[in-house]
Order: structure tokens, then C-alpha cells, then sequence
């Protein structure tokens, strides 16, 4: 455990910037973000024509403005952002955060969603868009095995880099989940429905606040649903969605 400790320390005060966080290739400190060209250049990032609820990379062959996802279901958050269109890349990134151990990489993410949402507004224009940063809790058990919540360190460097406060945890898992793959959405709603619900001292300053829920991936938005749910339940005033990585527009069969 104390070992886990210090070497969770060192990973955070000296990420391993001269490797690329997300294939290990050999690269100087100047890179931006700890990505070598390569990975920068291949990573799918989400800029061109964008859903305009869900914010994920519309398909070539979608001539509409919104995703067919969300063409499906009525979303409960009001507005989602995203920075790239989940693939090999961005998965070997989210993949070694959560099952490597390796958390330094929440610091390159946090960054690259930090960028993400100030290419598109200023700083005063987050700081007075939104009071709360909301990461979604994980299921108790992944967390004892793991140490972190991941979205909770994004979010704590996502702060950093954009001057929004950061309060911690604002939310908890309160009933355990069946693991989400595989399942269709309708399963995942059902299977989502009532696990989450607000921290006792977040009951203080979550009515009347604007929220903005962060996650590293967004697949169908059910979880971002849920959650959104429950902060308009406890009187949220609206509610947004950031992920690192979205779920390509596909036409569900
Ligand atoms: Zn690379
Ligand atoms: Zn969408």
C-alpha cells in the first residue's frame, strides 16, 4: 500500500514525458501533451461538423446536425463536449490510466479537455458558464482496487488549466453495476438506473448550480444521463457533459 502510495507520488511529480503517454515511442519535452507526432497526428480529434447536442464527430453520411444517437434518445444533460472520436489512440490512453496505474495520464487528458473547451471560450467566459465540475464516481470496489477515481483526477487538472474550482467528489456510486459492455443501451439505462446519487455536504451548493460532468469516454450518454438526472433532481440549473473520447456516430441496428 505505501509502496502504491509514493509510486502514485512519483508518477505525478515526474510524469514520463520523455515517452509518449500513449505508445511509449521515445520523444523530447517539448511535445505537447506527452504525445509523440505521431499519436497527435492519428488521434481523431473532434473539429469539423459536430453534433450539436452530444458534441461527438458527425459521420461523413449523416447530413444532419445531430448524431443518430441522439436522433434516438432524448438526452437529460442540456449540452455535451468531447475532444476526439473514441479509437486505438485515445483507448490505449483511458486503458492505461485505469488498469496500468498510471495516473500521470489524467494529467495529459485533463489537459487535452482543458484545450478543448478554451479553443471555443475564454476563461471568463467558463468561469461565469459554470460554479461545479462534477467527475463520475466510480464503483467502490474498482476504486479500492485502483486507488483513484480517474474522472476525479481529469477533472482536478482540467481545473488547473481552466481556473474553474474543484471540490472533489460531488457524487457516488450507491448502487454496484453490472459491467456496461456488451449491453445494449436500453440495457445500460436499466442497468444505470438509481446508482448514482449526490455526497451529503455536496447538498449545500448544488441548488441553483451549473454543472459541468466529466468523464474520460461517452459512449451512449447513458451515464451522463443518469447523473444529470440526479443533479436536476437536487436542483441543479443545468447541466453539460465533457468527455476525453465520444463513440462514433453509427446507426444503431
Ligand atoms: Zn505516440
Ligand atoms: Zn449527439
Amino acid at each position: 500500500m505505501f509502496k502504491n502510495l509514493m509510486e502514485m507520488l512519483a508518477e505525478r511529480i515526474y510524469p514520463g514525458e520523455l515517452y509518449c503517454l500513449c505508445c511509449g515511442k521515445a520523444i523530447d519535452w517539448s511535445r505537447p501533451y506527452g504525445l509523440c507526432d505521431s499519436c497527435m497526428t492519428n488521434m481523431k480529434w473532434a473539429t469539423g461538423r459536430l453534433c450539436k447536442k452530444c458534441g461527438k464527430l458527425l459521420s461523413e453520411n449523416n447530413p444532419e446536425d445531430t448524431c443518430y444517437n441522439c436522433r434516438a434518445i432524448a438526452h437529460n444533460f442540456n449540452h455535451g463536449y468531447t475532444c476526439t472520436e473514441y479509437g486505438i489512440h485515445d483507448r490505449a490512453m483511458v486503458y492505461a490510466l485505469k488498469y496500468d496505474e498510471k495516473p500521470a495520464i489524467a494529467r495529459s487528458i485533463g489537459e487535452i479537455m482543458a484545450d478543448r473547451m478554451l479553443s471555443e471560450f475564454t476563461k471568463e467566459e467558463l468561469a461565469s458558464s459554470y460554479d461545479l465540475l462534477v467527475p463520475v464516481p466510480v464503483a467502490s470496489e474498482r476504486l479500492a482496487t485502483r486507488g483513484y477515481n480517474q474522472a476525479a483526477l481529469i477533472a482536478e487538472y482540467f481545473a488547473d488549466h481552466t481556473g474553474l474550482p474543484f471540490r472533489g467528489e460531488v457524487m457516488r456510486r450507491c448502487k454496484e453495476t453490472t459491467a456496461m459492455k456488451g449491453l445494449t443501451p436500453a440495457e445500460r439505462r436499466r442497468n444505470l438506473s438509481g446508482s448514482f446519487a449526490l455526497i451529503g455536504s455536496a447538498r449545500d451548493y448544488i441548488d441553483g448550480a451549473s454543472c459541468l460532468v466529466i468523464d474520460d469516454i461517452m459512449t451512449t450518454g447513458a451515464t451522463a444521463d443518469e447523473i444529470a438526472g440526479v443533479l436536476y433532481e437536487n436542483g441543479a440549473a443545468n447541466v453539460d457533459f465533457l468527455s476525453f473520447a465520444s463513440g462514433a456516430d453509427v446507426i444503431k441496428s
